[in-house]
């Protein structure tokens, strides 16, 4: 009979081997802090898979605190500094004013993560709105990129970026809306981040978005420690499994992943100005 232990051994095996491209992968989400594993072998483990550079996403003043303390101690690590929509509710002046002075040190690379989540509504609907444009504004205050987390807000969402966000630098990331809504995105310059989600079997929506699209508008993201990628669904994500989204990308688009890898970290580089 197989034990859990050994239905793990064989499903690590599979990201053993050597992830054959050329170049590297840029990770564009992750939440280091929440990993339960030391951060040091996290970054190794993804080294080894050639996911080099990674941001890591703040959702409140202590973890975006902890980002940058990531950012400066490990070279490929860069900090986005935010309040998640979750997390609306706690953002006063004195912390906004915190916030935005986090969001001037060295190696942070956007504001985010940032939003409307309708789903959870851990925060009110005014709220999370208010605090999600007092956000556009700082990027825009400081020049920084934004990214953007949108569930069940899809409506909402575009409404604030096109009233607010005209000029800066959005990237949705766990993209969840519909081919129509990529189609506008796409159209106002967004980028859209792909993660394991694309993997699962019931996520026939998104692959056909990923099929039609162009590469060029597409960056990788774990958002581990969630929605880890198929076959380690339901188990702790981490930025190691970036290749296994890049390979399905491949898939889909009939393309091969040295494609996917280098097309996805210029734009990822480019983006974050990393
Ligand atoms: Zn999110
Ligand atoms: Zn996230």
């Amino acid at each position: 009979m197989l034990t859990d232990q050994k239905i793990g051994r064989i499903l690590n095996k599979r990201t053993e081997g050597v992830i054959k491209v050329s170049t590297f992968f840029v990770e564009t989400h992750t939440h280091l802090d929440l990993i339960k594993k030391n951060t040091q072998e996290v970054v190794r483990d993804a080294a080894e898979k050639k996911v080099t550079k990674m941001v890591t996403i703040g959702i409140d003043l202590e973890s975006s605190k902890i980002a940058l303390e990531f950012a400066s101690r490990f070279e490929g690590v860069y900090a986005a500094i935010g309040f998640h929509p979750h997390e609306s509710k706690f953002l006063d002046e004195e912390n906004l004013k915190e916030l935005e002075e986090l969001t001037r040190k060295d190696k942070v690379v956007a504001v985010g993560e940032t939003g409307l989540d309708y789903y959870w509504k851990h925060s009110t609907l005014p709220c999370q709105m208010e605090v999600f444009k007092k956000q556009i504004s700082l990027a825009r205050k400081l020049n920084l990129p934004l990214i953007i987390h949108d569930r069940e807000a899809h409506r909402d969402t575009l409404k604030i970026l096109a009233e607010e966000a005209k000029g800066l630098k959005i990237l949705l990331h766990c993209f969840s809306g519909d081919l129509n809504m990529a189609k506008v995105c796409i159209e106002r310059g967004y980028y859209l981040g792909i993660g394991g989600v694309v993997t699962f079997n019931n996520a026939k929506k998104l692959r056909a978005i990923v099929k039609e699209v162009s590469l060029e508008n597409l960056v990788l993201e774990t958002d581990s420690p969630y929605l880890a990628p198929h076959p380690f669904r339901g188990k702790p994500n981490e930025p190691k499994y970036i290749p296994l989204i890049a390979e399905k990308i491949a898939e889909i688009k009939g393309i091969s992943l040295e494609k996917v890898a280098k097309i996805t970290s210029k734009t990822a580089q480019e983006f974050f100005g990393i």
